[in-house]
């Protein structure tokens, strides 16, 4: 097929939430946008998937409240709906012991991990969270705060245990205090989204579509000249543009751009992996077991269908996480023996829900973030800029860009950064 030559004021690459989020912005700003997803349909990491009447997220997911992802969405008219889970109802578990996750004032007091001295020491820092400035963390793992100020071995167990449930990643020796700890200390609620994170690809790519963009899916990008104007290769176009918004993972970016600042920053990046376990059962076997923390290993365990809409009457939605350590793949365990291991804490949980499966998903090694937030890399303010420092009128979209939130929120705040700064210019 001959190729067919285009003129386009911007081109995003990859209709995640973050490149569906930016091409919306930008074509509301007035400027003709083309979208290419080389998956056959739109969302990326957060599509949602329907078998037997269960909705499968890509693994556990919850969009925290308070970030700036939530500004974006309002201004594309985007109104999420869910639930969010009792905190009162989260227990954690430490060797044979299980217990009420101690968070607030209340679970603090009753939860039976806990012995008087470690009950006191965990208030005590608990409070300094709330208090002290954590910027002066920034570039300092973790672990070295938990030197300084956790002295109870269960005690730094549990507060490990809550920074993987807050990041997603295992790794005390390399997640950046400030980062960490201040989402700790801020207990940020989580909505859990009925219908799943479809519905919040759906609101984006309706937006996306409303504002005139050109959607393209099943199409990859195979390439890009930089210029200006910058030419991208599709397998049967070619699109000329003033500006290039790549919103694919580190590795796919630096391998279409070829300059040196992103390949510098793929070569650096450290992602966030995880082997989560969805499994849709007729019933629960033991309906009061709804959240539990493992805090001697890098476990958790909840069932989103209780507190939002993802699975029919009667059923439930459950999920099984083994945060995996931030190391090269090729060092890693076999996958079979991460689901071994989920399964077998599972049967601790809920005896019974082999005789219960409908349908099950497991993902051994997903990615859950293009890039840990490390001390090493001086925390959220070391990430690559959504400008392309090397390459004008080339942009990152991503949630391993840009010096807010992280996650979902980091992707949705790169996307408004990088409309700002195209649509500024251009005026
Ligand atoms: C198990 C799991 C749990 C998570 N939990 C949470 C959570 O609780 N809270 C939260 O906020 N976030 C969570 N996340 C993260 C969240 O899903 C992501 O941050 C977000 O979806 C990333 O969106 P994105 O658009 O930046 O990237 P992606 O969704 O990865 O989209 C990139 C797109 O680029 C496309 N692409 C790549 N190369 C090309 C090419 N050459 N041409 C065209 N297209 C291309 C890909 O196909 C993909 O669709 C979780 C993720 C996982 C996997």
């Amino acid at each position: 097929m001959s190729s067919i030559r285009e003129q386009r004021d911007v081109v995003v690459i990859g209709g995640g939430i973050g490149g569906l989020a930016a091409a919306a912005l930008l074509a509301r700003g007035g400027r003709t946008v083309t979208l290419v997803e080389k998956a056959p349909r739109f969302g990326g990491r957060a599509i949602t998937t329907e078998r037997e009447g269960f909705k499968f997220n890509l693994g556990i997911h919850a969009f925290y409240s308070g970030g700036p992802g939530e500004a974006v969405l309002r201004e594309l008219g985007i109104t999420l709906s869910g639930g969010q889970t009792d905190r009162s109802l989260y227990e954690c578990q430490d060797g044979a012991r299980i217990g009420r996750l101690p968070v607030d004032a209340d679970s603090l007091a009753t939860s039976e991990v806990l012995d008087p001295a470690s009950r006191a020491e965990l208030a005590q820092l608990l409070r300094l969270l709330r208090t002290e400035p954590l910027h002066v963390w920034r570039g300092r793992p973790v672990s070295a705060w938990l030197e300084k100020h956790a002295r109870h071995p269960v005690v730094r167990r549990l507060l490990e245990a809550v920074v993987r449930l807050a990041t997603y990643t295992h790794a005390p020796d390399e997640v950046d205090a400030a980062y960490a700890l201040s989402l700790v200390g801020s207990q940020r609620g989580a909505l859990l989204l009925d219908g799943g994170w479809q519905t919040l690809v759906n609101g984006l790519e309706s937006a996306a579509r409303a504002a005139g963009v050109e959607m393209i899916h099943g199409a990859a990008v195979t390439g890009i000249e930089l210029g200006p104007p910058h030419t991208v290769r599709l397998p049967t176009r070619t699109l000329h543009t003033t500006a290039v918004v790549v919103a694919t993972d580190v590795m796919a970016a630096a391998r279409l751009l070829g300059c040196p600042s992103v390949d510098a920053w793929a070569a650096r990046a450290r992602p966030v992996r995880a082997a989560c376990l969805d499994l849709a059962l007729h019933a629960l076997p033991d309906p009061r077991r709804l959240v539990v923390l493992r805090l001697d290993q890098p476990l958790y365990y909840s069932v989103h269908s209780r507190s939002c809409r993802l699975a029919p009457v009667g059923g439930a939605l459950l999920h099984l996480v083994k945060y995996l350590p931030l190391r090269p793949s090729d060092l890693d365990e076999d996958p079979r023996e991460d689901r071994r291991q989920l399964e077998a804490w599972l049967d601790e949980l809920q005896p019974g829900w082999r005789e219960v499966v409908v349908a099950s998903q497991y993902l051994p090694r997903i990615q859950v973030s293009g890039g840990a937030v490390t001390a090493g890399q001086q925390g959220l303010q070391g990430r690559p800029s959504p400008i392309v420092p090397d390459a004008p009128g080339v942009y990152l979209v991503g949630d391993f860009v840009g010096a807010q939130d992280h996650l979902a929120h980091a992707s949705l705040a790169s996307a408004e950064a990088v409309a700002r700064d195209v649509l500024e210019r251009a005026a």
